[in-house]
Order: structure tokens, then C-alpha cells, then sequence
């Protein structure tokens, strides 16, 4: 494949790089720092985003009609590299952008798009998305909640659990039973739920890191129109696929840097942090697991290439996302490891401590990436696909 730049793409990446240089939020540093809570930072994200929409750089691929800007994939996907590239704050709707978003463009009726794709686009809608349950997370089609048609209404009892920013959220996308006679994947139908529904409780849950960044979800009879349906009753494991595709799609492409900015931040404490007297790049082991990590990121490069070829081709993703999930997600925990053996007895000292490196960002880091091989399919769910889909393996 070739992927020398358009001269349109060119003239894109230049007008996003300049616009980054020109609007940079000069407050990011103090938000993203321990001065901010949670919800003061999340407050900042969505100011963030609507700047991006108000200049044409949020739903690059939406049709122009719902506020979209008709691009390309490439050029989506050099909107991830550039602005991670330019460590610019993410955008806080990820599951309106990536899931909610594609899912109604793909299935909504047109008042849904209407109604919702706009200000999915602005951060006047956030959605979460209430997918897992405390029996039901890899193997998703297990799940309990029911919805019980009552004239022209669901009416939804159960709960969900680990549901990212549902304190925040305006909307929630929700998989729910709705024939538990019909064989699992076929009784379930996919809902929009408005947050503010007499009867939905939210509780958030407090992470290893101290952060309540997710949720658990109770529905007491919560009435929702059958209007909010998208797709078919009982049609709902189309649409849920539909999600599941776009959460692996050109987004991938910005892991691959945000790790390699990871790396050299191990590369640069590991000449700066000294042990034994001599800094502790000069010692021979931890050389050779920087050297390792660096080999990680470019596979990893290539590996993204491969799929955004896919992309480009217009072919389904195949098993190359669950392979780079994977590799993405343990490699980051590696690097974070060695970055807290580099910091030795430091590591111990948590954010606001005076001793603490950097403030113990990288601990916070380490801490949170015990999730990334968890969210969004487990190490061990991607090792199974790729060993039915790749290696021809036996099934589960
Ligand atoms: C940070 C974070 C954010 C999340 N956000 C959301 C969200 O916004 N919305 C949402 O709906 N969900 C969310 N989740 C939930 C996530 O999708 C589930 O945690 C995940 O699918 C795993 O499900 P589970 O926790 O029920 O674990 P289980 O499926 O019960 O798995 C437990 C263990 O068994 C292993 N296992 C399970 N089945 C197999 C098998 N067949 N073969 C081998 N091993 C197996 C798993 O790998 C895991 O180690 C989030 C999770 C995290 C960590």
C-alpha cells in the first residue's frame, strides 16, 4: 500500500496542525494535572470538543448533513495522528463519536440522526454505553436486563455495570433482552436511554487509580418510547456489532503514538534518573528492555499500517485489530513497569507527595493501565480470536 499524502491531504494536515498551534488549550497543563477533580476536568473536555466542532474537525467522516465534514478515512486518520502528535487533550464523547454515532448512521431512522448526531458532535450529548453486567462482560450475549413492551413504551428493569462516565452522560446506549425465549443473540434490542428517565440510578465506582471514571447502572422500571429503538425489536446484536467494529476502527491508529510517546518518556527518565551513580540507561538489562519496547512501537506501526489498508480498501477489519488491542495494551503496561523500576524506591510515592517524580503521574499511569487489557475485549478474548481466526485453532 501506498501512503504518501494526497496534495488534499497535505493541505489538511497542514490546516490541523495550524489550527492546534493557534488554539492550544493553555490550561490543559493545570486541568490534566492533580489541581483539577474529575469533574472539572471533564467540564474543560467538553468546552475542548466544541471548539474542535465549531472549526470542522469533529465528525470528520459524518455526512455533511448531520454537521459531518464528508472526509476521508485517511484524513480521520490523520486527525488521530496529528493530534496526538500535538499531546492535545482527547475528546471526552468518545462513545457518541466512535459507537452511538456510527450505530445511528448506520441504523437510526432519520429523526434519530437528526435528533441526536448534531449534539453527539457539540458535547451537548454525552453517551455511555450500557453494555456489560455483573454476569454478563466477555461473553456479552448473556446479559439479564429485560424490556417488556407496555403499548408504546420498554419498559427496562436490570443493571449494568462499569459504565465509563455515565455521571456525565446525557444518553445511554443500552443492549437489553427483550425475548428470553429466542436464542441468546436474537432476543436482545438496542435502545437510546435518556439519562434523566424517572427510575435510572447511577453510582459511580472508584477505581485503582482513586478516580470513580466508571459506574454501576440500575433500571427500576424506566420507561423508555419505542421510538428510541434503533434498528429492530429483537434486532439489537446487528447494531451492537455495528459499535463493537467502529470501537476497533482509525481511532487505533493514535494508540500506537500515544505509546511511542510513553517510550520516550522511559527513554529520557531512564538517561535522567541515576542508580548506583551512573544513570539508568547505562545499565545493560534495562538498555535491552528500552531497545525491546522501541522494536514493540514500530511493530505496532506497522501493524496499524496493515489495518488502515484495510480500511482504505474498503474491507471489513479483520483479526489485525484484536492483534494490535492486544499488543497495544500489554506493551503499555510494560513500558509503564520499567518506567516505575527506573524510578526504584520513588515508584512507592504517590501524587502530591514532595518526593514524588513528576508527581507520580507515571504510578496514576500504571495504575490506570491495568484496565486497558480488560476494557473493550480481555488478553484473553483477543488471544481466542486470533487463535480461531489466524492460527485455525479449534473453537472455545
Ligand atoms: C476501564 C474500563 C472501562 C469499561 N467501560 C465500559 C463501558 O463504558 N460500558 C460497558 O458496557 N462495559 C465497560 N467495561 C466492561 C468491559 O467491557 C468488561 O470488563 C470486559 O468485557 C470483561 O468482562 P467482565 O469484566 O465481565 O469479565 P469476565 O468476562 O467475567 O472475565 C473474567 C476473566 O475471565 C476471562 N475469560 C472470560 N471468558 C473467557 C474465555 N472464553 N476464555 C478465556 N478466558 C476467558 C477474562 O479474560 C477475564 O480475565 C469497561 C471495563 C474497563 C476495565
Amino acid at each position: 500500500m501506498h501512503f504518501e499524502p494526497s496534495a488534499e491531504d497535505r493541505v489538511f494536515r497542514d490546516e490541523l496542525r495550524a489550527w492546534l498551534a493557534a488554539n492550544w488549550p493553555e490550561d490543559w497543563a493545570r486541568v490534566r494535572g492533580r489541581f483539577a477533580s474529575q469533574d472539572e476536568q471533564f467540564a474543560f473536555l467538553r468546552q475542548w470538543q466544541r471548539r474542535l466542532r465549531d472549526a470542522g474537525w469533529v465528525g470528520l467522516q459524518w455526512p455533511r448533513e448531520y454537521g459531518g465534514r464528508g472526509a476521508t478515512i485517511m484524513q480521520q486518520a490523520i486527525f488521530y495522528e496529528e493530534t496526538a502528535r500535538a499531546r492535545a487533550p482527547e475528546l471526552p464523547n468518545v462513545i457518541g463519536l466512535d459507537m452511538a454515532g456510527p450505530a445511528l448512521i448506520a441504523h437510526g431512522t432519520d429523526a434519530q440522526k437528526r435528533a441526536h448526531l448534531p449534539k453527539i458532535l457539540s458535547a451537548e450529548e454525552i453517551f455511555c454505553q450500557g453494555f456489560s453486567e455483573p454476569d454478563a462482560g466477555s461473553d456479552l450475549a448473556a446479559l439479564q436486563t429485560r424490556a417488556v413492551r407496555d403499548g408504546d413504551h420498554l419498559v427496562v428493569n436490570g443493571q449494568k455495570v462499569w459504565t465509563t462516565y455515565a455521571q456525565y452522560a446525557e444518553w445511554c446506549i443500552l443492549l437489553a433482552r427483550t425475548d428470553p425465549a429466542a436464542p441468546r443473540h436474537r432476543g436482545l434490542t438496542f435502545l437510546l436511554v435518556d439519562m434523566r428517565s424517572p427510575g435510572l440510578s447511577v453510582r459511580p465506582l472508584r477505581q485503582i487509580s482513586g478516580e470513580p471514571e466508571f459506574n454501576e447502572m440500575f433500571f427500576d422500571n424506566v420507561r423508555v418510547p419505542l421510538e428510541n429503538v434503533v434498528g429492530r425489536v429483537h434486532g439489537g446484536w446487528e447494531v451492537a456489532i455495528t459499535t463493537l467494529m467502529f470501537e476497533r476502527g482509525p481511532r487505533t491508529i493514535s494508540r500506537q503514538l500515544h505509546l511511542r510517546h510513553a517510550i520516550d518518556a522511559a527513554l529520557e527518565m531512564a538517561r535522567r534518573i541515576e542508580r548506583g551513580g551512573a544513570p539508568a540507561a547505562s545499565d545493560p538489562v534495562i538498555r535491552q528492555r528500552l531497545a525491546q519496547l522501541v522494536i514493540d512501537g514500530e511493530a505496532l506501526r506497522f501493524s496499524n499500517l496493515r489495518a488502515l489498508t484495510r480500511m482504505l480498501r474498503g474491507e471489513p477489519p479483520g483479526p489485525e485489530g484484536s492483534a494490535a488491542k492486544l499488543f497495544w495494551s500489554e506493551a503499555v503496561q510494560r513500558v509503564l513497569e520499567l518506567m516505575l523500576e527506573i524510578e526504584g524506591p520513588h515508584a512507592m510515592l504517590a501524587q502530591g507527595s514532595a518526593r514524588a517524580i513528576e508527581d507520580g503521574f507515571w504510578q496514576l499511569r500504571f495504575l490506570r493501565s491495568r484496565g486497558d487489557t480488560i476494557a473493550a475485549g480481555t488478553s484473553e478474548i483477543n488471544r481466542n480470536i486470533l487463535g480461531e481466526r489466524v492460527l485455525g485453532l479449534p473453537k472455545d
